[in-house]
C-alpha cells in the first residue's frame, strides 16, 4: 500500500509534535525536543478502508522558506497547526496556506486540515470561535480545535485529511 505522504507545518511552539505523537502513538509527550524533525508511519482505519500514512512533524521551518519548499513539495496533504493560546500564530498559517497553493501551482484543491491546539488552555485561550469561523469561510478549508494533552478531536483531524487525499 503506497502511504499518503502527510507533512505538519505551523509555527514553532504550538504543539505540531505533541499533535502527531498523540495521533501516532496515543500518548501526550510534554517536552519534545523542538529541533527534531521525525516521520511516522500508521495505517488507519477510515469509513472501513485502510490507509497508510506517513506523517512528517517538521521543525524549525518558520525560520527556513527554502525548507519550506522542500515540505510542501514532499506532501500530498497537510496539517496546518496554530495554538488557541497564540493569536500570532495564524500568521504563520495564513503563510503557510498561500506557500502550499502557489508551490502546487494554484491548485485550490490541495488536502488542507487547519487545526488550533491547546484547546484545553481555556484560560489561556486568545483565539475566539468568531475568528475561526470568519477564516474558515474565508479559506475554504476544515478547522479543528484540539488538545493533545486530552486527546480532543485528534483522530478527526487526521480522518478529514486522509478522506480528502483518497478523493484525489
Ligand atoms: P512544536 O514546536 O510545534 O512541535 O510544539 P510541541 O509539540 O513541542 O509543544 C510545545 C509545548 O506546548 C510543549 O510544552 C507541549 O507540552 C505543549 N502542548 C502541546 N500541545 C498541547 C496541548 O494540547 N495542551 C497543552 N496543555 N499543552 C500542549
Ligand atoms: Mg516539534
Amino acid at each position: 500500500m503506497r502511504p499518503f505522504n502527510v507533512v505538519v507545518l505551523g509555527a514553532g511552539g504550538v504543539g505540531k509534535s505533541a499533535l502527531t505523537v498523540r495521533f501516532i502513538k496515543d500518548i501526550f509527550v510534554d517536552t519534545y525536543d523542538p529541533t527534531i524533525e521525525e516521520a511516522y508511519r500508521r495505517t488507519v482505519n477510515v469509513d472501513g478502508q485502510l490507509s497508510s500514512l506517513e506523517v512528517l512533524d517538521t521543525a524549525g521551518a518558520d525560520q527556513f522558506t527554502s525548507l519550506i519548499e522542500l515540505y510542501i513539495k514532499s506532501g500530498l496533504g497537510f496539517v496546518l497547526v496554530f495554538s488557541l493560546t497564540q493569536e500570532a500564530s495564524l500568521k504563520e498559517v495564513d503563510y503557510l496556506r498561500q506557500q502550499i497553493y502557489r508551490i502546487k501551482d494554484g491548485d485550490t484543491s490541495v488536502p488542507i486540515v487547519v487545526v488550533g491546539t491547546k484547546a484545553d488552555l481555556s484560560n489561556e485561550r486568545e483565539v475566539h470561535a468568531t475568528t475561526i469561523k470568519t477564516l474558515a469561510s474565508r479559506w475554504g478549508l476544515a478547522f479543528y480545535e484540539t488538545s493533545a494533552k486530552r486527546n480532543w478531536h485528534v483522530t478527526d483531524v487526521f480522518e478529514d485529511l486522509v478522506r480528502q487525499m483518497r478523493s484525489r
